[in-house]
């Protein structure tokens, strides 16, 4: 089968033609449909630093937001069956630890990465082990079941930033700030402002929900941000980060109003000065963290909002590529010319 592979800690991906993984007993095997590319694939085409703490050993395929058809099931496998849609989740629990004895199989102290520790779904046949896999209602498509990965993020990152009636920030409209965008409006937010430097990425937001629009390379954030929510106590009541930019989330300290949610998704390497007193204790500030999808109460919610309709992907799937393509593909991802970029192998 062919498959994008990270053979060398180098720049760059290979083509390669494959032999179709061997499915273990624990094992569903998926005919891929659609994989989209995520900030992590970014980083393993570049090879950044970050790579050596996450991968264990080349050469792996990478992508791990992927959906497909079971074409064949491990004999312990239960409650998925030929023929299936299933998408992958990229947690890979071990069942054992106490994160996952305690109802946090999501932050597995020994978990696997699926498109990182193993193998993940940029090529024709992806094994995902049934402990990950999540079986997709028929009604909803394949390109937007391998996005139920990434829309899980966003949407904990709403729900725990209490958005109902509220101010809402968003700083980075990367795909999943797009989501965060939309997922605010379908949670009851009033007003949602969308933050980045790209123009074409400000008007996916608009498209998505976001009623305010800032481009920081055109005008003060702060100055508006706080003019925009003069009713709602002069500052956002929730801030959701997924830019990654510890400039930028400094900055947000500065209008995220008192007693409000700050809610962190990106993530960067770099360090956060704050000033406890100022920007959290008499700020009252709730800041939080997250990492990973509840399973599987994120993907129900989640799923529910893409079968309702209430949820439209849509705007935020600007390219298309074969397997072919794939350094075409990695190439518009990595100018920020699109958003969401997908391989239909
Ligand atoms: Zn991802
Ligand atoms: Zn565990």
């Amino acid at each position: 089968m062919k498959a994008i592979v990270k053979t060398r800690e180098e720049v760059g991906f290979e083509l390669l033609d494959v032999p179709v993984p061997r499915v273990g007993d624990d094992d569903v095997l998926i005919k891929v449909k659609a994989a989209a590319i995520c900030g992590s694939d970014l980083k393993f085409y570049k090879w950044v630093p970050w790579c050596k703490n996450v991968i264990k050993s080349l050469p792996f395929i990478p992508g791990h937001e992927c959906c497909g058809e079971v074409v064949e099931i491990g004999k312990n496998v239960e409650g998925i069956k030929l023929g299936d849609k299933v998408a992958a989740e990229t947690h890979v629990p071990c069942g054992v630890c106490w994160q996952c004895r305690h109802n946090r199989p999501h932050t597995c102290e020994k978990m696997e990465l699926f498109g990182h520790s193993i193998d993940g779904g940029f090529c024709e046949y992806a094994l995902i082990p049934d402990r990950a896999a999540r079986k997709v209602p028929d009604e909803i498509p394949y390109e937007y079941g391998c996005l139920l990965e990434p829309m899980g993020i966003p949407y904990r990152a709403v729900e725990i930033g209490e958005v109902e009636k509220d101010a809402v920030v968003v700083i980075g409209c990367g795909p999943i700030g797009q989501f965060a965008i939309a997922f605010s409006k379908i949670l009851g937010a009033e007003i949602i402002i969308g933050i980045d430097v790209n123009e074409k990425r400000l008007k996916i937001a608009e498209k998505m929900g976001a009623t305010y629009l800032i481009n920081p390379e055109k005008e003060s954030v702060v100055k508006r941000v706080k003019d925009i929510t003069r009713e709602y106590g002069g500052g956002a009541g929730v801030i959701i980060d997924a830019s990654g930019n510890a400039k930028a989330v400094k900055e947000a300290f500065s209008y995220l109003r008192v007693g409000g949610n700050f809610v962190i998704l990106g993530q960067t390497d770099g360090p956060l000065p704050l000033n406890p007193s100022v920007d959290i204790v008499f700020k009252e500030a709730k800041i939080m963290g997250l990492f990973g999808r509840r399973i599987w109460d994120t993907w129900e919610k989640t799923e529910k909002l893409l079968l309702s309709k209430k949820m439209n992907p849509e705007p935020v799937i600007t390219h298309r590529f074969s397997l072919d393509d794939y350094e075409k593909a990695f190439q518009v991802a990595l100018s920020g010319e699109g958003c969401k970029v997908l391989f239909i192998p």
